[in-house]
């Protein structure tokens, strides 16, 4: 079964674009409540972490010094089966293969600065959100804390 929650990372090319609001009155308009968010910027040290899934690959210090450029907006969204939901509205990696009228089509200027990020699955949905947020920054739609994301699943 799928879980309720994805995490997300508009990036430091759409925050520099001022495309923030845009983008989060998409994802509203798509069906997700925000269950958190923040505006933060990462250091080296934290980007280097937070996509050392990447570190073998060709872009990865590219991918860091861009995501280190600038500030970022970070949020945790709630929505039915979230993770693949968001994956569906953000669109392809690639802008160019992206469908239209997804938040990368819409947003994205290259395969590198695209935008936005979304959790590829519910257990990294909960180390994303980990990552960024402590349990007392992520509110329930009764606005009480999530005690465990994604966790009954
Ligand atoms: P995502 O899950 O769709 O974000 O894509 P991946 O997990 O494969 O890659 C993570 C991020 O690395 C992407 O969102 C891009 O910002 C960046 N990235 C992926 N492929 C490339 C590439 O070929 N070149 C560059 N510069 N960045 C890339
Ligand atoms: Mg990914």
């Amino acid at each position: 079964m799928k879980g309720n929650y994805t995490f997300t990372i508009i990036k430091p090319c759409a925050v520099q674009s001022g495309h923030i609001g845009a983008i989060l009155g998409d994802i509203a308009d798509a069906g997700f409540r925000v269950a958190a968010l923040k505006f933060v910027r990462l250091n080296k040290k934290e980007a280097q972490e937070f996509y050392k899934i990447h570190e073998e690959r060709p872009f990865y210090g590219e991918l860091v010094d861009f995501m280190t450029s600038g500030p970022i907006v970070v949020a945790v969204l709630e929505k039915e089966g979230a993770v693949e939901g968001f994956r569906s509205l953000i669109g392809s990696t690639n802008p160019k293969e992206a469908a239209p009228d997804t938040i990368r089509a819409k947003y994205a200027e290259s395969i590198g600065r695209n935008a936005i990020h979304g959790s590829d699955s519910d257990d990294n949905a909960k180390i994303e959100a980990s990552f960024f947020f402590s349990r007392n920054e992520i509110f329930n739609s009764e606005g009480g804390f999530v005690e465990n994301l994604n966790a009954a699943q």
